[in-house]
């Protein structure tokens, strides 16, 4: 359920389409203009990914816009202010956070914390009445996702996931090759992300703040990427941990390659490294393969099918995510696979994953 707010913001953009269409007045028009159609968000954490990607990418949206920010680094919320124009009122840290629920100028809160703080900012963002965008992974453990979508439900507010590579033409004709069966049936998918992790003191290697390692990081991109090409949820895995430097990774996984047996009889062979960079999936189908790499990035795509280059303009991924989850709470929308479910889906293989890694037996992946 939608706020009046919402709801007012709602009219606003139908009628903007109606008027265009000459199907109301410019009178009816002028007397929703108070109401804009564009959503406020308040970006939570002023790390890399919000400061180099979402802040541009808002810059691009057609319906919503930088509205607040939420920093525990004073000099960073005091640059904000200045280059982007953020008021005052809107600046909150990490004490003040939950007086968002008074500023109505806010409407989504996009939490891009380190993966524990992930759930504890989503629940306060849903409490304080916000729709919430919450980055991948969705929390360290199903229960945590259970009670971040538990937490939406109570507030009647949207709930979804960064999980832009669903608004990216690539993927979204891997997902239509696989799930249309256009070569046939899905026999064997192979995927692999992984970077070289730098430096030594980031968070992203303690336990503590990152869950996990690189499973928890860019193999949460070959899961989803599995799960969309197939169209059908893992019923088991097997999987195998290997480490080379076991200071640097002493606390999380560096590299993880798993398997993956779906109820068709498809299968998937996967990897993640925090040790080295692969970035590709390929699918072979009954009557031929398709194939996207780079495949996970921000932009840069290259995709075949048999061959053939797919061909496709390219968008700005950040841009487009945030405008079709702002279409989908303006207008209803539907919205791709970025809902709070998706993130927990993942999350019951990342689970089995680390159970295979630890038994070194096949697992059955949980529902
Ligand atoms: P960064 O380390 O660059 O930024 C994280 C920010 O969180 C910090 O700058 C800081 O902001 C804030 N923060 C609050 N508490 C802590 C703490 N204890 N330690 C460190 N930072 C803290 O990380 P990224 O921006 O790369 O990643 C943030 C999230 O976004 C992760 O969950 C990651 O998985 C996800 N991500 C998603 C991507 C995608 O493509 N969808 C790409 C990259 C990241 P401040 O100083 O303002 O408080």
């Amino acid at each position: 359920m939608n706020s009046r707010r919402d709801f007012l913001r709602t009219s606003a953009f139908h009628l903007g389409f109606l008027a265009a269409s000459g199907a109301v007045s410019s009178r009816l028009l002028a007397q929703s203009a108070a109401a804009k159609p564009s959503l406020g968000v308040a970006l939570v954490g002023l790390g890399g990914y919000a400061t180099r990607q979402l802040l541009p990418a808002l810059r691009q949206t057609k319906h919503c816009h930088l509205a607040g920010i939420v920093s525990g680094t004073p000099e960073k919320a005091a640059q904000w202010q200045k280059d982007e124009g953020v008021k005052a009122a809107n600046v909150y840290d990490y004490k003040t956070y939950d007086r968002i629920a008074d500023n109505p100028e806010i409407d989504i809160v996009y939490v891009v914390l380190p993966n524990s703080m992930h759930a504890e900012y989503t629940i306060r963002a849903l409490k304080a009445g916000k729709h919430v965008i919450c980055e991948k992974p969705m929390g360290l453990s199903v229960a945590e996702c259970d009670r971040m979508i538990a937490a939406a439900k109570e507030a009647g507010k949207t709930l979804t996931l960064g999980y832009r590579l669903h608004y990216d033409p690539f993927h979204q004709e891997a997902k239509r090759l696989g799930q249309e069966q256009v070569l046939g049936k899905v026999k064997l998918f192979e995927g692999g992300f992984g970077f070289r992790a730098g430096d030594p003191t980031q968070w992203r290697l303690r336990k503590a703040l990152a869950g996990g390692g690189a499973i928890m990081d860019v193999g949460v991109y070959v899961i989803q990427a599995a799960r969309y090409c197939t169209g059908e949820e893992p019923v088991s895995v097997t999987a195998q941990e290997i480490k080379t430097d076991g200071v640097k990774f002493a606390e999380v996984d560096e590299t993880v390659l798993w398997q993956m047996k779906f109820p068709s009889g498809a299968l998937a062979s996967c990897s993640t490294s925090y040790n080295c960079s692969t970035d590709f999936l390929q699918v072979a189908c009954e009557n031929g393969r398709y194939r996207v790499g780079p495949s996970y990035g921000y932009q840069g795509q290259k995709g075949e099918m048999n061959g053939k280059p797919m061909e496709f303009a390219p968008v700005n991924q950040q841009a487009a995510h945030m405008d079709g989850i702002a279409r989908h709470i303006l207008t209803g929308e539907p919205l791709l696979n970025v809902g709070g479910d998706e993130g927990r889906r993942d999350m019951l293989v990342i689970e089995a994953i680390y159970r295979a890694i630890a038994s070194g037996r096949e697992e059955a992946v949980a529902r």
